[in-house]
């Protein structure tokens, strides 16, 4: 591609798409591994992933193959029909999780809505009719469909959508007081995520989702756990639940659990999973062989022998560590560095995130801004120590520009 249809990609992606991104104008070819080329001949480290999702890397050889091989074998026929890697992905995320059923969707917005459909359905066929409230956080982020925004506690999304759906309260995030005190008669569930990725990487106290569970169990209400960004190895554990020793009722994926392709996943235990029954919910899609196949090999690959989630855990450190010397390089600039595993956050002071995401790009980095000017580093998790000396020094580099 000459640099002249790079610019034509662009300008046409400006006239004919909904301007609902505000995109670098960059139109992106071509990836191996870490690296991504462009359509003007630029290569790019990638630091950000396509937000959490390519968990192995661009076009890894045995995910590509898996879809490559399904794609000859047969694209779509409908959940009317037992489809055979949608039973075996669900066979293996249940083998490796909390969970005895699966539902699978197409993204994370649309798990959200299963989770939040199950819930109440179950509350419903449990206790009656009037308990349908979710409680969620505030500077939540669980997806862009109306349940999912309803369920989001950030007020900026909401704007010119209203109403929002009913039956959501809030609360602050790491708070078990208010928690406990917004739990009253119709609430039928907790939604949280592990860590806030979207809200700016904020990680909870080590004994708050314990104490969440408790409260949980004490006032006979379901723990949704939102892991469409913190799941599937990204955090050195499958899910990041796991760090704390407990298991939820219902988890959500989404992000990393197809290596690059469409898919959504809600999860549960048998107990609730069976307030679900044929009419209840579906999916023309949901579930479909190529994107089963595509995650089954994705899944497959991060589980093998958890090579892949021990590296993850350990690249996870490293990245931590060589943060924390960057920060102390720039204290100005930097006001914390917090992580875990490979879901890491720069929180800037005094320079605006999305200059320096800006300047990453422009030396062929990619790096994204979450919450309230935080970077995110959500790299692969096949990312090497390499990798990362290569984007410290990059980052270094930035970052002395902007404090001359
Ligand atoms: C990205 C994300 C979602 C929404 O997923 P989509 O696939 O964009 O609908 C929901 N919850 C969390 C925690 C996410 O990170």
């Amino acid at each position: 591609m000459t640099s002249m249809k790079h610019d034509t990609v662009v300008e046409n992606s400006h006239k004919y798409l909904m301007h609902t991104y505000a995109r670098h104008p960059v139109a992106l070819l071509k990836g191996r591994g870490m690296r991504v080329l462009s359509g003007d001949g630029r290569e790019y480290l990638d630091f950000i992933a396509g937000i959490a999702v390519n968990s192995l890397g661009h076009c890894h050889p045995k995910v590509v193959v898996a879809l490559q091989k399904q794609a000859q074998r047969l694209l779509h026929v409908s959940n009317l029909y037992h489809i055979v890697p949608q039973t075996k992905l669900a066979e293996l995320l249940v083998k490796n999780s909390f969970a005895d059923k699966v539902f699978f969707c197409n993204s994370g917005a649309e798990a959200v809505e299963a989770a939040v459909k199950l819930a109440r359905k179950f509350s419903k066929d449990e206790f009656g009719q009037d308990r349908y409230e979710v409680v969620a956080a505030q500077e939540s982020f669980h997806g862009r469909t109306m349940a999912a925004l309803s369920a989001t506690g950030q007020e900026k999304y909401w704007r010119g959508f209203g109403p929002m759906l009913q039956g959501f309260r809030f609360v602050p995030f790491n708070n078990l007081e208010s928690l406990k005190a917004a739990i009253g008669q119709h609430v039928c569930a907790v939604l949280l995520e592990p860590i806030q990725a979207e809200g700016g990487i904020k990680i909870p106290h080590p004994d708050y989702l314990h104490r969440v569970r408790e409260i949980c169990d004490k006032k006979n209400v379901l723990l949704i756990l939102d892991e469409i960004q913190t799941g599937i190895g990204r955090t050195g554990k499958l899910f990041a639940h796991e760090h704390s020793g407990i298991t939820p009722d219902i988890m959500t994926l989404a992000k990393g659990l197809g290596g690059g392709v469409a898919i959504g996943a809600m999860l549960a235990t048998d107990r609730v999973a069976k307030a679900f029954v044929p009419g209840s919910h579906a999916s023309t899609f949901g579930g479909n062989p190529i994107a089963c196949a595509t995650a089954l090999a994705t899944l497959e690959t991060i589980l093998e022998d958890g090579v892949i989630i021990n590296a993850a855990e350990r690249m996870g450190r490293y990245l931590i560590k060589r943060l924390e010397g960057v920060q102390s390089k720039f204290p100005g600039l930097i006001r914390e560095v917090r992580g875990v595993g490979l879901l890491c956050g720069m929180e800037l002071v005094g320079v605006d995130c999305s200059k320096v995401v800006k300047a990453a790009m422009d030396v062929g980095l990619l790096i994204a801004c979450a919450g309230t000017n935080v970077i995110r580093f959500s790299p692969p998790l096949i990312v090497t120590e390499e990798d990362i000396d290569e984007m410290i020094n990059l980052l270094t580099k930035i970052l002395a520009d902007f404090e001359a």
